[in-house]
């Protein structure tokens, strides 16, 4: 079966099939002389929830850090909300509901107020609403929550759908491997897997009907695809793969300290992470990153109702800043809109969002919004070592007027006599094509560039990049897209400067060759993949690398390219 890849690795073991116990509502109406009895019940039952929800928070903090727990600190709130409760009271005292039925009318017209949102992100929150719900019932019952830190053995969990609260409970140990129907790239599971390290493949829609407990399954997590009780010849080989992806690992792993620089030591490149909180950082030092080259601060804007107040945006880039420093943090204004939306801004509906208002347009559009963020990453440019980087820069223009607000944004810090790092250097990224072509124009007014190969593919060759169905389309390695790539590199090198990449296409190892060769400074990943790419440029010299990208930027077809990638790194 074939789903979204959601976390790297190879899991093997028997499938442990995580279902729902069946939760009796009772819908037949109390006798009013248990009413008291039955308020009682749900007292006891908000209590006892909140109890375990606090336990998990806590456990959840010292393992996976602040940002995780944070999901069972929206539980816990929603769970200290009084008109949530109290509509739940008002069911059981007015209308002599039982307290399982009352809670589950309640939730159920909440989560399906949540379901009616386009934004994907709020719409999953519809899941944490009905975990609250199920967890209340459950304790109405006097159900006992069996948790997967309780497993016997090793196994491949397999379910409709994990809640963020069966997924924290995960003991690495036993669960080899994670395999759900439904969840995106954004739900919790995929989120919270790939903290774990476990191997999970999400979206596999009908897997948890069709397989079941004590069968075979192998999940790969790589690619997206698994296999229920596969044969002799099958298993041995994915047994073997499992094999040599653990020996990669920790053999990588000792690369950790090692600097990233090509074999005869002619060309030493940068290798830092992308991140979307300031908990990442753990990730991106532990698998060696050597700074963060794309923190997505629009993280903070979501999940939630209102704009993150300055103070709290500051408390969040200053953690990043000191837990790198002396490490580079690269911190990304704003990037919301296109598929990002974030409902309380009241953001037109548009015919074409990825074409429309968003990132820096938004962000000009809106300078109040703009100028809070600016100094807060301004503020905290006194702890550490930051950059600034605008998204979705097209000409001179944008670029002068976010710069012209940044200068306010300083004066206005000088004036209130605050610190922040005076040669804070200033970037943008390269993910329009205008951008790419005037690009040796814009780095007259900055420090660095960094190419977002997510976008710039997708506008280079008109094809969505979410949109399956034109996927043979979205190639990094079209000669459009290369000649642009040397195009950024160029311009930046004659004026002295540098330029990096934050886009997929520089965590993928087998490109990192040509990259290289294009003169590529700083390669910016997920943490997980930093490793692999540091082996892949180590084991090249840089004359090797260069003629290998000109050579490629001479050839029409990406496959031929490919091939020629492949034959490099087989050598
Ligand atoms: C990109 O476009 O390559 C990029 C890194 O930004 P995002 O994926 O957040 O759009
Ligand atoms: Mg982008």
């Amino acid at each position: 079966m074939k789903g979204i890849a959601a976390s790297p690795g190879i899991g093997i073991g028997r499938v442990y099939i995580l279902g729902e116990e069946p939760l009796v509502i009772d819908k037949t109406p109390i006798e009013p002389k248990n009413l008291e009895a039955e308020l009682k019940l749900l007292e006891d039952s908000i209590k006892k929830s909140e109890d375990q929800l606090y336990k998990l928070m806590v456990n959840v903090k010292q393992k996976l850090g602040k940002d995780q727990a944070a999901i069972f600190e929206a539980h816990l709130m929603m769970l200290q909300d009084n008109a949530f409760l109290d509509e739940i009271r008002a069911k059981i005292s007015h209308e002599l509901a039982s307290a399982t039925f009352a809670v589950d009318q309640v939730v159920h017209k909440y989560s399906a107020q949540f379901l009616k949102i386009e934004d994907e992100y709020l719409r999953e929150r519809a899941t944490d609403l009905e975990d609250i719900g199920k967890r209340l019932t459950k304790n109405l019952l006097r159900l006992e929550t069996r948790s997967l830190n309780e497993l016997d053995g090793e196994f491949v969990v397999i379910a409709k759908d994990l809640s963020p609260s069966d997924t924290a409970q995960v003991n690495k140990d036993m669960v080899k491997a994670i395999a759900i129907d439904l969840g995106g790239r954004t739900s919790h599971t995929a989120i919270m897997s790939r903290s774990l390290e476990i191997p999970a493949v999400v979206g596999l829609e009908k897997i948890s009907g069709v397989a079941q407990t004590g069968d075979i399954a192998i999940v790969d997590g790589n690619t997206g695809v698994v296999i229920l009780n596969p044969d002799e010849i099958t298993l041995k080989r994915y047994q073997e793969s499992q094999e040599a992806y653990l020996e990669n690992i920790s053999e990588l792993r000792q690369l950790k300290g090692e600097p990233c620089i090509t074999r005869c030591g002619s060309r030493k490149v940068e290798l830092t992470a992308n991140i979307g909180s300031p908990a990442d950082c753990a990730g991106a030092l532990e698998n060696g990153a050597e700074g963060i080259g794309l923190y997505r601060t629009e993280f903070l804007y979501m999940q939630r109702d209102n704009l993150p107040i300055e103070e709290e945006q500051f408390l969040a880039y200053k953690e990043v800043a000191k837990t790198m420093n002396p490490h580079p943090v690269i911190i990304r204004t704003l990037d919301i809109g296109g598929d990002k939306k974030l409902p309380y801004l009241n953001m037109p509906e548009e015919m074409n969002p990825f074409l429309g208002y968003r990132a820096i347009r938004l962000c000009l559009d809106r300078p109040e919004i703009f100028k809070t963020q600016l100094r807060a990453i301004l503020r905290a440019s006194a702890f550490g070592k930051i950059r600034i980087m605008y998204p979705m820069i097209s000409g001179t223009e944008e670029l002068r007027q976010a710069n012209a607000i940044l200068n306010e944004a300083k004066l206005e810090l000088d004036e209130e006599q605050v610190s922040f790092d005076r040669n804070v250097e200033v970037g943008i990224m390269i993910e329009i094509p205008s951008a790419a072509m005037i690009s040796d124009i814009l780095i007259q007014e900055i420090d660095f560039f960094s190419i977002g190969t997510n976008d710039l593919v997708q506008y280079t060759l008109a094809a969505d990049r979410m949109n399956e169905r034109i996927s043979y389309l979205y190639n990094p390695l079209h000669p459009a897209v290369l000649r642009l790539i040397k195009n950024v590199i160029d311009a930046s090198h004659r004026a002295g400067k540098w330029t990096g990449m934050c886009g997929e296409m520089a965590g993928d190892s087998q490109l990192a060759p040509v990259l290289l060769g294009l003169g590529l400074d700083e390669f910016s990943m997920s943490a997980v993949s930093i490793p692999w790419v540091k082996k892949v440029i180590r084991s090249l010299s840089y004359e090797q690398a260069k003629a290998l990208a000109d050579k490629a930027l001479t050839i029409e077809n990406p496959e031929e390219i490919k091939a020629l990638l492949k034959t490099v790194l087989e050598n």
